[in-house]
């Protein structure tokens, strides 16, 4: 019987600690504190630029600003 010698050899068993990503702002590795972000400031900066999108609502292009004539 041949093959059962040959196992697959993973390189790695998958383990929590290789699910760490990247800061999707600037990419640095994340910190478990943080996740998915690697620190506190990229954190904000997400949420207010999340915010920021939010805000910018598509003007109503019906209204006109008052003329002030
Ligand atoms: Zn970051």
């Amino acid at each position: 019987m041949q093959g059962s010698r040959y196992k697959p050899v993973m390189s790695m068993p998958p383990k929590a600690d290789s699910r760490l990503g990247r800061c999707p702002v600037c990419g640095k590795p994340e910190t478990p504190a943080h996740k998915p972000f690697c620190s506190q400031i990229c954190r904000d900066r997400d949420l207010i630029s999340w915010l920021d999108e939010r805000y910018r609502v598509p003007v109503h292009p019906d209204e006109e600003p008052p003329a002030e004539d």
